[in-house]
């Protein structure tokens, strides 16, 4: 485990405290956002919480998700901590804001893709989620497990592993959600609010791109334009979990969502099966994340992205080195 000493020294001497994640976020980084922001603010810490779109419908129903900040309008702080995030770029204009007048940068993250930035780094690869990491931080500090840090922490631990199905999962994950379920917090609450609330329009976006669907070496594809989108009532670059039905299918080992955006670049969904590994497919594309879940945004049409990506999926599925920069 790292030590936390020097972030711990840091914390003691900001005069305000700026904490972002990556964009698009999801549960662990809204999870580990609301579970750090509120347990510092419960000492009195002066602390802002953004990200920027602010917190996804599906999240706001975690303690405080209605102070987290959209956009920064004036800052006054002069320690950032960015978290959850591979790389500074992940952390959106809020996160940009907060690099520019913050005088220190805390890295916490899971990612083995991360690459080392900032000025103290909290990162810890075996996590299964930054919300472990930030659980074991808040420790360090002997700050409290209110209902108002654990459900929060709770909540990125268990969507990050698919509701503890990931292959990152270890008896150290489960002891710590045993101890985030202490003060009183239900599983079964955040499992109905998180994967039980699929919207129909996920259904209709699969019913307008199968079609797309391929099976080759082990690969199962499918792409989605933006007007396939709008046909199923979603906002094009969403794609209605559609890269973790592809895995879910028994013949794949590796399995690829192309999303069209709107500025005609290609967003990649990559997600695998142990001991195939998509991550380093991601970082030689430029983007990141981890062995079964990772992605990127590459060049556009998406017939090119096709013939760029595929093959070296076809050889992370095949046990290849799939590291050939095309
Ligand atoms: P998803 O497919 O759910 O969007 O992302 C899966 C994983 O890959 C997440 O851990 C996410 O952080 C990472 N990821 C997705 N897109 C990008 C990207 O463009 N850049 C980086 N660095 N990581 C990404
Ligand atoms: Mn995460």
């Amino acid at each position: 485990m790292i030590d936390f000493a020097a972030a711990n020294a840091a914390l003691g001497r900001a005069d305000g405290i700026l904490i972002v994640t990556h964009s698009d976020p999801d549960g662990d980084a809204i999870g580990s956002l609301l579970g750090l922001g509120n347990a510092l603010r419960a000492q009195g810490i002066k602390v802002a919480c953004a990200v920027d779109g602010g917190v996804p419908a599906f999240l706001q129903f975690l303690p405080h998700a209605d102070q987290v900040l959209s956009t920064l309008p004036g800052m006054q702080a002069d320690l950032l901590i960015c978290l959850d995030a591979n790389q500074p770029e992940r952390v959106g204009q809020v996160g940009a804001q907060g690099m520019a007048s913050c005088s220190t940068v805390i890295n916490l993250d899971h990612h083995v893709s991360n690459t080392g930035f900032g000025d103290i780094q909290l990162v810890v690869p075996e996590a299964a989620a930054a919300c472990e990491v930030v659980f074991h931080w808040l420790r360090s500090l002997s700050l409290p497990l209110t209902v108002e840090v654990a459900q929060p922490l709770l909540t990125g631990l268990v969507t990050d592993t698919l509701g503890f199905r990931t292959s990152n999962v270890r008896a150290a994950t489960l002891q710590i959600a045993l101890e985030l379920m202490g003060p009183g917090i239900s599983l079964y609450d955040i499992v109905a609010q998180t994967f039980e609330k699929r919207p129909i329009a996920d259904l209709l976006l699969w019913q307008e791109v199968l079609p797309s669907l391929t099976l080759e070496e082990g690969v199962a594809a499918a792409q989605i334009r933006v007007e396939d989108c709008w046909r199923a009532g979603l906002e094009p670059g969403e794609d209605g979990d559609l890269p973790s039905l592809l895995r879910s299918t028994a013949e794949s080992r590796v399995a690829v969502v192309f999303r069209e955006m709107k500025d005609g670049s290609v967003s990649l969904s990559m997600r695998s099966k142990p001991p195939c590994d998509v991550a380093q497919v991601a970082v030689a594309l430029g983007g990141g994340g981890h062995a079964q879940a990772a992605g990127a945004t590459i060049a556009g049409p998406l017939q090119a992205a096709r013939e760029r990506v595929l093959p070296l999926l076809h050889a992370a599925a095949n046990g290849g080195s799939a590291t050939t920069r095309s």
